[in-house]
């Protein structure tokens, strides 16, 4: 949160794009092993799932059997037939109508229990590993070092990461369970329908591998196409988002026509990539049911014919006939299965992917610590040079020198783009110089506990973002924990107590999404509260360049010099008032300080700072 007010240096609007989604290939299931860690907790709840599901499967298996055995005995009341061995061991008479049916209930309730079961076990196994997950995705994204989010967009990794824990959540939540099911049935069922007869099942098998083969060629081709879709309607919410964060832009340039422009072509697409996705799913649904109902047709005609001829009996023909359409739904749904299983996996390798990245040294929980850090607030930056990671090829810094004694206040002036606010974010710990070194109470900066020292440390940015809550807890952000008297005490030194006071709901005024309720005065203020709260050594401000009115400056001005009493500052500085006021001026040009001194001292110099006074590229007000 430096300069543009954003979670960034430089704000990342505009920018989009990061990590495309990551394709499916059989190497992810490697990630399912990374998943190891949440899974192991459950490791008997699974198997006790994979239990349960094997059981309700078999059990579908059998009640498909007693149908057809009830259509049979229904049909041929003649000549009873001989039942095979499973079902004759449990002594029920599968001769008698009544029976079949009390059966068949029975069965029905078995499996009716066990499926509630099964939801709820799996649902709980799978939130508990949600909650564990997502944990870490926000733990590992907010720990991520600044360069990571200058080269991401925040909408598109925030969305990215809510679509991949969806998808993990669903394979474990039913698919897995649904394929291991229709697994079941399906080798089960072929092995039933063999028993039956054999010639049938070899005829039915005939037509099923023509169909396998042709459901995943279409299946992969359809997913390419939904994946477009998917991509494109991310697109367009990164359109939104960015119009809307960047909604001032937008209205004051008057571009709402190119936004709509931009938005309007990007949906398009979404509806005409959808409407291709349609067309070849519909198409895809019809040849299945073709192939489906062909197979049963020819099935029927045949087990017809066997049976004339005496070769079947008639409940083996109808038990035949319903499992061969169980069996045949369940390779057709095993499809949506099998690619919802690929998403899922894909997702889990993203985002295991993502956890992986390397991460800042920081602390994550909130607890007693050691010692707290003190410091004196002597800084030095020697010979730093820099560039972006993002952009080798610039050297931002090079050889920049300059120091600021314990309780000093040193502007740091500079043409636009001179690299003030890289100054800012390295002596934050944001970035870490490529040569050189910060020496802070005279050891290198990287000694101290990255999240020690940046407790030492308050940073009021040229433009304040506030959070949604309200103003008392907006300064608490200082030192959470704070109390109301700390709380008090800072907004009066921030000279931020009078105005809190005149709203009706006192601390407790909601300050609105980023604080757009408050003046860019009153924001400042805030910001300010929350720096003396803090307390810290080190400060570091990036002053407005958008003027306030005069009051709000004075109030500001006279805050901010309260905030500086006896603490290191480096100021970002663009008001001769406010470089008058520094103990010394360090001027930032080409990559180096090449001026140092008080202002009369460069004045008298006639050199860069007074060319800068000079053009007024510093605001005389
Ligand atoms: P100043 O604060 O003096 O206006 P900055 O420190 O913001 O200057 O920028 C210095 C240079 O570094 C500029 O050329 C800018 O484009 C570049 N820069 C700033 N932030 C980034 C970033 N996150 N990634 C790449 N380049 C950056």
């Amino acid at each position: 949160m430096v300069k543009k007010g954003r979670n960034s240096i430089r704000s990342v609007e505009g920018k989009t794009g990061g990590d495309p989604p990551k394709k499916f290939s059989w190497k992810n299931w490697n990630a399912m092993g990374k998943m190891g860690h949440y899974l192991r907790p459950h490791a008997w709840g699974y198997i006790l799932g994979i239990l349960i599901i094997s059981a309700s499967g078999i059990l579908t298996l059998l009640v498909t059997r007693l149908w057809g055995q009830l259509g049979g005995v229904g049909s041929t009341s003649d000549s009873p037939t001989q039942v095979e061995s499973p079902l004759q061991a449990l002594q029920i008479d599968l001769n008698d109508l009544a029976t079949i049916g009390w059966t068949i209930l029975a069965v029905l309730f078995i499996q009716a229990v066990l499926s509630f079961v099964r939801v709820v076990l799996f649902a709980r196994m799978t939130e508990d590993m949600m909650l564990a997950m997502r944990h870490d995705a926000f733990q590992a994204i907010i720990s991520m070092p600044m360069r990571f989010f200058d080269t991401r967009s925040v909408g598109d990794l925030n969305s990215r990461v809510s679509a991949d824990i969806t998808s993990i959540q669903d394979i474990f939540t039913t698919t897995m369970a649904e394929l291991l099911r229709q697994l079941i049935i399906i080798i089960g069922g072929i092995m039933a329908l063999l028993y039956f007869s054999v010639t049938l099942t070899l005829l039915m098998l005939a037509t099923l591998p023509v169909m396998i083969i042709a459901a995943i060629l279409f299946g992969k081709f359809i997913r390419t196409l939904s994946k477009k879709t998917q991509d494109q309607v991310a697109e367009s919410n990164t359109i939104v988002q960015e119009s809307l964060t960047g909604i001032i832009s937008v209205k004051s340039f008057a571009n709402e026509a190119l936004e709509l422009l931009r938005y309007g072509t990007s949906i398009r697409t979404i509806r005409s990539l959808a409407m291709k996705g349609a067309i070849w799913r519909g198409a895809f649904a019809s040849f299945i049911i073709l192939f489906i109902f062909g197979a049963i047709t020819l099935v029927i005609f045949k087990g017809a014919d066997l049976m004339a001829s005496g070769g079947l009996a008639s409940e083996h023909f109808f038990t035949f006939l319903l499992m061969t359409g169980l069996v045949a739904g369940s390779i057709g749904g095993i499809a949506a299965q099998f690619s919802a299983l690929q998403k899922g996996l894909g997702a889990i390798e993203s985002l295991m992917e993502l956890m992986e990245e390397p991460q800042e040294d920081i602390e994550t929980s909130e607890g007693p610590t050691e010692e707290p850090l003190r410091l004196k607030g002597h800084v030095q930056f020697q010979q730093v040079s820099f560039h972006y990671p993002n952009r080798e090829d610039i050297e931002v810094l090079e050889g920049v020198d300059f120091h600021i004694a314990p309780g000093e206040r040193v502007a740091l002036v500079g043409p636009s783009g001179a690299g003030k606010s890289t100054i800012a974010s390295l002596l934050l710990r944001f970035h870490e110089p490529n040569a050189g070194q910060i020496l802070v109470d005279n050891l290198p900066i990287e000694t101290y506990p990255l999240t020690a020292f940046r407790k030492r440390v308050a940073f009021v940015p040229q433009e304040v973002i506030l959070f949604g809550g309200d103003i008392q807890s907006n300064i608490a952000y200082g030192k959470p924990g704070a109390s109301k008297e700390e709380i008090v005490a800072a907004a009066e030194k921030a000279n931020a107590l009078e105005f809190i006071e005149s709203f009706p709901e006192g601390f407790s005024t909601l300050v609105g999404e980023r604080g757009v309720q408050l003046s860019g005065g009153q924001r400042q203020r805030i910001a300010i509260a929350r720096a003396i709260l803090r307390d810290p050594e080190i400060l570091i401000l990036d002053e407005a360049t958008s003027a306030l009115d005069s009051t709000s400056e004075k109030e500001v001005q006279s805050a901010l010099d309260t905030l500086m009493e006896g603490r290191s500052s480096l100021i970002i500085a663009h008001r001769l008032s406010t470089i008058r006021g520094a103990d010394r001026i360090a001027v930032l040009e080409n990559g180096n300080i090449t001026e140092w001194g008080k202002h009369e001292e460069l004045i008298a110099a006639k050199g860069a700072y007074h060319r800068l006074v000079e053009n007024q590229e510093i605001s005389l007000t």
